[in-house]
């Protein structure tokens, strides 16, 4: 084994894609040891703090209906699919309320739900 000490570029810098653009976890505010803390409101979403997330945001933010619905199933969600609101209250939860559709599912429900209350999507008016 030839010592590689002190020769430059032989680190790897290989922490996952997802976290590119992030820095370390903080630890400071998780010193009360309670991840309830990170639970915030964002628009009609409920967000968790989660640095260590695969799928969480550049301020290490995730979706709560995402985690809920990957606790469900043991496992994490591919970048296919979406987590649905059953009844469309995006604070609502209940893993009863949520669905696992592939996000082509997602979008064209979405598309036909709003067609149906008579939205105007591509509104010329
Ligand atoms: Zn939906």
């Amino acid at each position: 084994m030839v010592g590689v000490k002190g020769k430059s570029g032989v680190y790897k810098r290989t922490k996952s894609v997802w976290n590119k653009g992030k820095k370390c976890p903080q630890t400071s505010m998780e010193k009360n040891g309670s991840w309830k803390g990170g639970r915030i409101r964002r628009g009609k979403y409920i967000s968790i703090k989660i640095p260590t997330h695969p799928m969480s945001d550049k301020s290490g933010y995730i979706k709560e209906h995402i985690l809920v619905m990957e606790k469900y199933l043991g496992r994490y969600l591919t970048k296919d699919e979406r987590v649905h609101h059953i009844n469309g209250i995006k604070d609502d939860n209940r893993i009863e309320n949520l669905k696992l559709m592939t996000q082509g599912e997602h979008s064209s429900f979405h598309r036909k739900e709003e067609l149906k209350h008579g939205k105007k999507l591509f509104g010329k008016d």
